[in-house]
């Protein structure tokens, strides 16, 4: 491809993605595809002539039909993991440059961005001085929150281990709540400290972690002569948003010596808005932070921003250097390799689309975004709440609604059903509690009011049809 043609077929696709997300509306949220439906209608064999871009990208409409559409306002579905055009953008700048930014040397500004524009975040999001790069700690972008808490996991198990040298030798033990994100249980395996060394302390009546039986479950260990290494606290659990008292989390932590890690991936940029601020109070006693701008800020998938206290914990960890790496601006002390806060050696120019969202919109417009999906959840949760067919599952602090029909799992799973398959919204479900519970999470940089209307009409429509009773007129307007 030429650079003429290059840019030639650029516009064309740039103008193909407008034309997909200027379409959503119309379009069904979930994929209407069987199993082997896209595959069957793809070539068997690569193809050993070129093919002219125009068709490559006309097939792209062939496969359509198999995207579900993440980006659509109907989405109501796991969590949001919106692109905007500025983080789209970013991503194409990013391609274009193509550089590896493992280290300092191999593309200063790919570090130096990145350094500066996760300074930025934690300063919008009110995180601790200690997370600044001109203390001792700073931030790094991850490709997921999975990572983040891998990474976290080996340090804290450094910081009270040789293990990197002589393997795990000690039963090291980790804690999460019954609400805990499964990656926690994941990272726990991949750090060989096994799934048998996590303990799962109970939770209060809102689904947050019991402080007090956090400090008696590593107690315990201690007496037991196992070695308590990290605690996972959650700021929004996947299934409600339960926000664990981080404050009192970090004292029983700091007390007992144990690395605290703070998992905010989906919840946590609504810290930028400084009247939700209160949902990570007691974060200062954080050893390590991760919150995904990849779910509710409009930064395209992957971009997990993750901080440390104490980055030479984090480096000492994961820091391998053979001669061929080994350079004169690494060994001089003065940059930061990236390389060594994450489990990759090569990573890309992430920061690029952070940089753009972030001055695109301008703290204000993100604020405003995420105060408008607080405020529509709050709305959804009060007709849910006066519907006598319905009930809330667990508070709404922030922008997911979970309820359930009342008449139980049977009755919530039809409901589930018929909003699915009206193709105009898309809601997922958990377990609470041994029973069936609807989420609604309402974060879709698109979804307006009239979206979360018409999802109510749908529920209710959903819950008409199972009383046998006539559809009436929205009261929601
Ligand atoms: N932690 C929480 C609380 C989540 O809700 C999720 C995803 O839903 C994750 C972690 C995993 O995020 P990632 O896909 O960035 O690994």
């Amino acid at each position: 491809m030429t650079p003429e043609e290059f840019r030639r077929h650029g516009h064309a696709t740039v103008d193909w993605v407008a034309d997909y997300l200027a379409s959503l509306e119309e379009r069904p949220v979930q994929a209407s595809v069987a199993p082997g439906d896209v595959r069957r209608q793809l070539p068997e064999h690569p193809p050993e002539q070129p093919e002219p871009f125009e068709e490559v990208l006309a097939d792209l409409d062939r496969i359509v039909p198999g995207i579900t559409s993440w980006q659509s306002p109907g989405w109501f579905a796991y969590f949001p993991a919106n692109v905007s055009g500025p983080s789209i953008l970013g991503e194409l700048v990013s391609a274009g440059l193509g550089v590896q930014g493992m280290l300092w040397s191999t593309s200063p500004a790919a570090t130096e961005l990145e350094t500066h524009v996760l300074d930025w975040l934690a300063e919008l999001l009110g995180l601790p001085a200690t997370f600044r790069s001109d203390s001792s700690g700073g931030g790094v972008i991850q490709d997921s929150a999975s990572s983040a808490v891998l990474v976290a996991l080996v340090a804290a198990r450094e910081r009270v281990s040789d293990s990197n040298r002589t393997g795990v030798t000690t039963t090291h033990t980790v804690y999460q709540s019954s609400q805990t994100h499964s990656s926690v249980e994941k990272a726990v395996r991949i750090a060989g400290i096994g799934s048998d060394n996590l303990r799962t302390v109970a939770v209060d009546e809102r689904y947050a972690m019991d402080p007090a039986a956090l400090d008696a479950a590593i107690a315990a260990d201690q007496a037991a002569g196992h070695t308590p290494t990290m605690v996972v606290a959650t700021v929004g659990t996947t299934s409600t948003t339960a926000l664990d008292p981080l404050e009192d989390i970090a004292e029983v932590c700091a007390r007992r010596g144990v690395w605290l890690h703070v998992d905010a991936a989906m919840a946590g940029v609504a810290a930028i808005c400084p009247e939700l601020r209160w949902i990570q109070r007691g974060v200062e006693g954080a050893d390590s932070y991760a919150t995904n701008p990849h779910k509710w800020l409009g930064v395209n998938f992957d971009c997990s921003a993750f901080w440390v206290a104490d980055r030479a914990a984090l480096v000492d960890a994961l820091s391998v250097t053979p001669a061929y790496l080994r350079n004169p601006a690494s060994e001089s002390g003065q940059v930061w390799d990236y390389r060594d806060w994450q489990i990759p050696l090569g990573r890309r120019f992430r920061a690029l689309k952070l940089w753009f969202v972030l001055r695109c919109y301008g703290a204000e417009a993100l604020r405003e975004r995420i105060r408008e999906h607080v405020r529509l959840a709050a709305e959804l949760a009060g007709w849910i709440d006066e519907h006598p067919d319905f009930e809330l599952a667990a508070p709404v602090p922030l922008s997911l609604v979970t309820f359930r029909h009342v008449g139980g799992d049977e009755a919530t799973a039809q409901v589930l059903e018929a909003v699915n398959a009206s193709g105009r919204a898309c809601i997922t479900s958990t377990q609470l509690d041994g029973r069936l519970t609807l989420r609604v999470s309402i974060g879709s940089l698109r979804t307006e009011r009239r979206h979360v209307v018409a999802l109510w009409d749908l529920l209710r429509t959903a819950a008409d049809d199972l009383a046998g009773r006539r559809a009436g007129a929205s009261p929601a307007g």
